[in-house]
């Protein structure tokens, strides 16, 4: 009815301007936020089980915006591809983690999150070459860490990126492994260092078992995430991953606390 529709008017259509304008401001934000300074970089360590050391960090971007206060990564990466504005947040990232790394205690590894559309832009190589140049940080305390959806629609460049930057001694990691549709595929696609099964699977121990298993014929490091449990901690050490990360031995921590979590780790 016509009584309907003006209700429909007058109570829908007000939330959808007002989404499509929180999106306006949100994009708004988002072209100016690297320039502001407002991005930051957070650090959650990652074990080494068999060695029982701390391994190195995982780097994971926060924005901190004025209004919004600290915005997670799955609020903004997204809206970031689709602006094309993540190549160059990619590329401070990789910067400031390296630069942020070299200052650590020790030999650890920083590991960095490089979206599929770093890879397609073909730029990446040159990236990280300049940020380790710059940095002064060690080819092999860099690691990346890739999903299989950049090594999708490959044309054989993003395989010649990935040999370009083991050449760099640059380690590879395969990020969210078991929850794509060929991920064995991927794996023998290319040398990959390390395989981080995601934390979906983190109770499921038939899954970390075969993962371990075939990490340990592959000589491929595996990475169990997500680990919040110390019986979940047991299980990924038992079933033979090399490495934990997860909640229950940090969160990821502001650069400025990296230091003292450094120190808690080696005093045990
Ligand atoms: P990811 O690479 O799989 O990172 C792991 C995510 O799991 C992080 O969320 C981390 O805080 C969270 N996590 C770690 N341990 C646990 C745990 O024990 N339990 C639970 N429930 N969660 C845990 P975060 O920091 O919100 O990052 C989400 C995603 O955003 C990342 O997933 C990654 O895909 C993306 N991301 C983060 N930083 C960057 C970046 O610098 N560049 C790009 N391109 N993507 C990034
Ligand atoms: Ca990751
Ligand atoms: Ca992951
Ligand atoms: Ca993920």
């Amino acid at each position: 009815s016509k009584e309907g529709g003006r209700r429909r008017y007058h109570f829908f259509e007000p939330a959808l301007q007002e989404a499509a304008e929180e999106r306006q401001r949100l994009e708004f934000d988002l072209r100016a936020a690297l320039a502001l300074g407002e991005f930051e970089l957070f650090y959650q360590p990652q074990f080494h089980l068999a060695e029982n050391r701390l391994y190195g960090f995982e780097a994971l971007i926060r924005w901190r915006h004025p209004g919004r206060g600290l915005v997670p990564p799955d609020r903004f990466i997204p809206v970031a591809e689709e602006l094309g504005l993540i190549t160059s947040i990619g590329e401070w990232v990789l910067h400031q983690a390296c630069a942020e790394a070299v200052r650590w205690e020790g030999e650890l590894s920083v590991a960095v999150n490089v979206a599929p559309a770093q890879l397609a832009a073909g730029t990446l190589v040159a990236a990280v070459r300049k940020a380790l140049d710059t940095t002064g940080l060690a080819g092999p305390r860099l690691e990346l860490e890739i999903t299989e959806s950049a090594l999708l629609a490959d044309d054989g460049s993003t395989i010649e990126q990935l040999t370009a930057l083991k050449a760099l001694g640059v380690k590879v990691s395969l990020d969210d492994f078991g929850t794509g549709y060929s991920s064995l595929t991927q794996l023998r696609r290319f040398a990959f260092d390390k395989v981080k099964i995601d934390r979906s699977f983190a109770d499921d121990t038939a899954v970390v078992r075969t993962v371990a298993a075939l990490g340990a014929s592959l000589g491929i490091r595996i990475t169990a995430e997500g680990v919040e449990t110390a019986a979940q901690m047991r299980r990924v050490h038992q079933e033979g991953c090399t490495e934990a990360q997860g909640y229950l031995l940090s969160r990821p921590v502001p650069a400025g606390e990296v230091p003292g979590l450094i120190d808690r780790f080696r005093d045990g």
